[in-house]
C-alpha cells in the first residue's frame, strides 16, 4: 500500500544537517510510527514520503521552510528577569519553555525557551534549535497499513512505536 492520508507509516530513519552533523535517527529495531497526513512530521518530510511503499529507501533534502523554519534574529533575546510574574521567576531555569507574542510581528505567538539565567536577565530564543537548517533525512519505509477508526479519531497511532495509553 502507497503512503497516504490517514496511512499508519512506519520507518526507521536518519537525520543530518547539510555540513554533514548528526541530528538525529530511531533506533534499531524501534521505527518510528505516524499517522500520515496531519502534520505530525515536518512538512517536507511528509510531502517526500507520500506515494511511497513498504522497503522503500527515500532521501530527502528539505530546505528550512518545509523542515522548522527560517531563523529569525528577532526571536533572541535577551530579557529581564523583572518582567516575568514572581511564581514564574523562580521557575526559570534552562530549557524552560513558555509562549509569548513575536517582538516585532504582532499578533504571532511564538514559544520561547530559556537558554541562560543570570542574576538580572534572562537569554531566551523563539528559533527551534534547527531553524534555519536544510535537513538531509534517508528514511527507509518499514510498514505502511491503514489506520483504525480508532486511531483516526484520537488522531494518532498506537501500538509499538505509537502511543501507549490504553
Ligand atoms: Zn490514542
Amino acid at each position: 500500500m502507497e503512503i497516504g492520508t490517514n496511512s499508519i507509516v512506519s520507518m526507521s530513519y536518519s537525520v543530518a544537517t547539510a555540513e554533514g552533523e548528526q541530528v538525529d535517527q530511531s533506533q534499531d529495531g524501534h521505527p518510528m510510527v505516524y499517522l500520515h497526513g496531519h502534520g505530525q512530521i515536518i512538512p517536507g518530510l511528509e510531502a517526500a514520503l507520500a506515494g511511497h511503499k513498504t522497503g522503500d529507501a527515500v532521501e530527502a533534502e528539505i530546505a528550512p521552510e518545509n523542515a522548522y523554519g527560517a531563523y529569525d534574529a528577532a526571536l533572541d533575546l535577551q530579557v529581564s528577569r523583572e518582567l516575568f510574574p514572581d511564581d514564574v521567576q523562580k521557575k526559570l531555569k534552562p530549557g524552560f519553555q513558555f509562549e509569548a507574542e513575536h517582538p516585532t510581528k504582532e499578533g504571532e505567538h511564538v514559544l520561547f525557551t530559556v537558554h541562560q539565567v543570570e542574576k538580572d536577565a534572562v537569554k531566551v530564543s523563539g528559533n527551534h534549535q534547527l531553524a534555519g537548517q536544510t535537513l538531509l533525512f534517508k528514511v527507509r519505509i518499514v510498514d505502511v497499513r491503514p489506520a483504525t477508526q480508532e486511531e483516526l479519531s484520537h488522531g494518532h497511532a498506537h501500538g509499538p512505536g505509537g502511543h501507549h495509553h490504553h
